[in-house]
């Protein structure tokens, strides 16, 4: 961040421009619509500047700019396109300490002028630094879409019943209020100009609010996907953007975790080498005293919560304990890293059925499983939690029958930075994986996953977004 963006006070405050043109018109304009008083100079200076300048409350002076113009002044903007001038006012500007903006000289600026954008109480200021005001320009105009012309409403609204929900919740509530008035009928109201409606509204919410001493607390059952951030749903994202606490799991990529709420609680719960993980029942007491706290609750899983992700038990909990949720699907492992490695789960001709597995270790010696995983050669199979006992699950669908040479692929931190996979057959697959398998990884066995290509790439040529500063 090169300038900080304070939003300055400039009511009924002196303001220097000196010029008379067009460039000097524009900054009078903006800066008379912040309310402060324009003093301009210059020997020409055209009618509509002179009319906005006295319109402000201020001066214009026609004549040549001196030195002591500047002095009481909050800023001073030098809008000439004459160098030498330029450079006496930054220079006589920096030496009485008044902030000085010369237009298009960034060398000779104090402070910028950001592309604004207007609506009363609420103001956007986009700056790049300087860098290029076309590319601050377009990103103002990107903004404007996305804000009702009315918001400034809003903004008054929100200002008149500060103080009086500041008196009537404790901070931890307030936060969620606010959240429910903006998102909800009060503010539509408000935003049209039925300021009578708004109110009654929001004193309807207020009164909700005070008598709901357990607070409105929930959770939110969530699927994290594979790992990749885009592969979350808008359905999670919009949870996680609501949620007050996050309670994630080893699997949850960085990614993804930092799209949750910046000041929201994470707590870990995970297993992590040489330290305790949580149990079920710890965490299912943790979503629930959370909620009944009147706190949101993320409950952020890897995958889909409900595949191998004892979302099941958490929901039958919630449920037991009276708290209301709601639950995002996520992209499971076995589709997220299929697509990652280019693998079809069916195809037609080659696989007409896929099947979710987690070999346990009490299924190992269990003949019948293995008969019955093996009977369906046209069957994709997908191991979950397998990395440990690859060996083991393909001599086992061996000795159950399924042919030797059924193609079989092992994907390791699929859709990740650092995914790799692993190709072969069921009669080498452990071997062949055996010194490159990282955690976290999924055995596919089948013919479809001889379908994987190597040259086929997941990951796209990074997206830079274009940050301004
Ligand atoms: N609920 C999760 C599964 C949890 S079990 C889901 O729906 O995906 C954990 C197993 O998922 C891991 O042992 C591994 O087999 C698989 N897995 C999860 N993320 C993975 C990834 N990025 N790459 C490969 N396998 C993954």
């Amino acid at each position: 961040m090169k300038y900080f963006p304070f939003f300055f006070d400039l009511r009924g405050r002196r303001v220097l421009v000196v010029g008379g043109g067009e460039i000097a018109l524009r900054k009078v304009r903006l800066l008379a619509r912040a309310g402060a008083r324009l003093a301009v100079v210059a020997p020409r200076i055209l009618p509509e500047t002179a009319a906005a300048a006295e319109e402000s409350g201020g001066e214009v002076l026609r004549r040549e700019y001196a030195a002591a113009d500047v002095c009481g002044c909050a800023a001073a903007v030098s809008a000439t396109d004459n160098d030498g001038l330029n450079r006496r006012v930054c220079a006589d500007a920096r030496a009485a300490g008044v902030p000085v903006n010369v237009v298009d000289n960034p060398a000779l600026c104090d402070f910028i002028f950001p592309a604004v954008v207007d609506r009363g109480a609420v103001v956007a200021a986009v700056s790049s630094g300087g860098a290029s005001p076309v590319l601050a320009r377009r990103l103002r105009a990107k903004i404007e879409e996305m804000l009702p012309p009315f918001l400034g409403r809003l903004g008054d609204f929100c200002a008149k019943f500060r103080g009086r929900v500041q008196g009537a919740l404790p901070a931890e509530r307030r936060r969620l209020f606010w959240e429910k008035i903006i998102d909800g009928a009060a503010a539509e109201a408000a935003l049209s100009g039925d300021n009578a409606g708004a109110e009654a509204l929001l004193e309807e919410e207020l009164r909700r609010f005070s008598a709901d001493k357990n607070g409105r607390g929930e959770v939110y059952l969530i699927g994290a996907g594979p790992g990749a951030a885009d592969l979350l749903t808008f359905r999670a994202h919009r949870f996680l953007q609501k949620a007050d606490v996050v309670v994630y799991d080893r699997l949850v990529s960085a990614e993804v975790l930092e799209l949750s709420r910046r000041d929201a609680e994470r707590i870990f719960v995970g297993k992590r080498r040489g330290s305790h993980a949580a149990s079920q029942e710890e965490i299912n007491r943790l979503l629930v005293s959370r909620a009944r706290d009147g706190l949101r609750v993320a409950r952020l899983k890897g995958g889909d919560p409900f595949i191998f992700g004892r979302g099941g038990e958490e929901m039958l909990a919630l449920r037991a304990a009276g708290v209301s949720f709601h639950i995002a699907p996520g992209i499971t492992a076995a589709c997220g890293v299929a697509a990652a490695a280019g693998i079809p789960l069916t195809h037609r001709g080659v696989a007409g059925a896929a099947r979710f597995c987690a070999a346990r270790r009490g299924d190992m010696e269990d003949a019948e499983y293995w008969r019955r995983l093996a009977e369906d050669g046209d069957c994709t199979l997908l191991f979950y939690m397998s990395g440990e006992s690859l060996g083991r699950i393909a001599e086992n669908l061996a000795a159950a029958g399924r042919a030797p040479e059924t193609a079989a692929a092992v994907v390791c931190a699929g859709t990740l930075a650092g995914q790799k996979v692993i190709t072969g057959d069921l009669s080498n697959i452990a071997a062949r994986a055996e010194s490159f398998i990282v955690s976290p990884a999924l055995l596919i066995v089948g013919d479809a996953a001889a379908l994987h290509a190597p040259e086929y790439s997941w990951r796209e040529e990074e997206e830079r977004v274009c940050a301004v500063a």
